[in-house]
């Protein structure tokens, strides 16, 4: 950790919420609880509670941790003449692999100079769909370190993203350029879905697809996608890309936001999906894949809408997609016993269960 932050520090400006070196903390942080998420059936964790907070979980694991439970290295570039678009489209993803030994699974992540810098300048407090803010002034005040936690929520997530591409999808970022144009869309729908899986799970909550008595939404999974709205380094690493304005850029990052909304939707209602994509029609209206089956709005999408008109789109779109899905599961018990069975399996592969 000395060297990368010896390395980094010199040259960055602060973002005007972390400070570089906090937010250099907030990533061993968030290896920390992804390492422990992922060592919890080793018998030297049994016990240790993902639900704390996390200074609580910190001080709790460090003293059981034998050796290493996680390492972080840092890349800069080191060729010359790579300009800022050559960086921001092939330097940009970190690597990440779990080693197991005999007493702990360890987990390795290699951290890219770009995937820093756009992700500490892009920081922001947590904003809607369409742009405002999740969280009222108080909550910062109120909560210590509030915005760290954010930060380390932020990470974990692209920290399970990776893990996604490496675990279930034989993608890394050796090979990961072979795999362009619909299979890259294809691959991060999913990659998207199951670090909204993990993400909840780093916090010690189940993500479940039952149908309960009561459709009411988990509060505590809301918060954390809320969190989780606290960056905009793709947008800056957009501007630094070619195509990126055209309209399959634009289409794409609504249509990826859009899934990402309506994933974290679902899992708050106890509805998690193993599968979900979505589709721009020719009349430009919402066709959703989920576990297989298609869900289809009646609107047309605001690709172009202010932020109110996207939110209340992005609201609209996923409760009535929700509401469809929860009666596909009603009314047909062999979709509702495979749709639960596959997640159950699911994270059997993803080593969470
Ligand atoms: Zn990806």
């Amino acid at each position: 950790m000395a060297n990368l932050w010896n390395v980094w520090k010199v040259g960055v400006d602060h973002n005007g919420y972390i400070d570089p070196d906090s937010y250099v903390k907030c990533w061993s942080t968030a290896l920390t609880r992804a390492a422990f998420l992922l060592n919890r059936n080793h018998e030297a964790f049994a016990g240790l509670r993902l639900s704390v907070g996390n200074d609580v979980l910190l001080s709790d694991v460090t003293p059981l941790v034998d050796g290493e439970l996680f390492t972080l290295e840092y890349s800069e570039v080191v060729r010359k003449r790579l300009d800022e678009q050559a960086i921001a489209t092939d330097f940009f993803y970190g690597s990440l692999s779990l080693e197991p030994n005999q007493t702990q699974n360890i987990l390795r992540f290699g951290l890219r100079k770009a995937f820093l810098d756009y992700s500490y300048e892009g920081f922001c407090p947590p904003m809607r769909f369409g742009g405002q803010e999740y969280f009222d002034e108080r909550k910062y005040v109120e909560e210590d370190h509030f915005l760290e936690d954010c930060a380390v929520n932020y990470i974990l997530r692209n920290i399970w993203h990776n893990y996604a591409h490496r675990r279930l999808q034989n993608i890394n970022d050796g090979n990961y350029w072979l795999f362009a144009g619909g299979a890259r869309h294809e691959s991060d729908f999913h990659a998207d879905l199951i670090s909204s899986i993990m993400l909840v799970s780093s916090y010690g909550i189940p993500a479940l697809c039952s149908l309960p008595k009561s459709e009411v939404a988990n509060d505590r999974i809301i918060e954390l996608f809320r969190m989780n709205k606290c960056n905009q380094l793709f947008v800056l690493r957009a501007q630094q890309r070619p195509g990126s304005g055209s309209t399959d850029g634009t289409h794409w990052r609504f249509r990826r936001s859009l899934a990402n909304y309506i994933s974290g939707y679902l899992i708050s209602k106890n509805l998690t999906p193993t599968s979900l994509s979505l589709h721009l029609t020719d009349e430009q209206k919402i066709a959703c894949q989920i576990n297989g089956r298609y869900f289809f709005s009646k609107n047309k999408a605001p690709l172009t809408g202010g932020s109110k008109v996207r939110y209340e789109y992005a609201r609209e779109v996923a409760s009535s997609i929700s509401n469809e899905f929860r009666g596909n599961l009603n009314d047909d018990a062999n979709f509702y016993n495979w749709s639960s069975s596959s997640l159950r399996e699911l994270k059997k592969v993803l080593l969470i269960k």
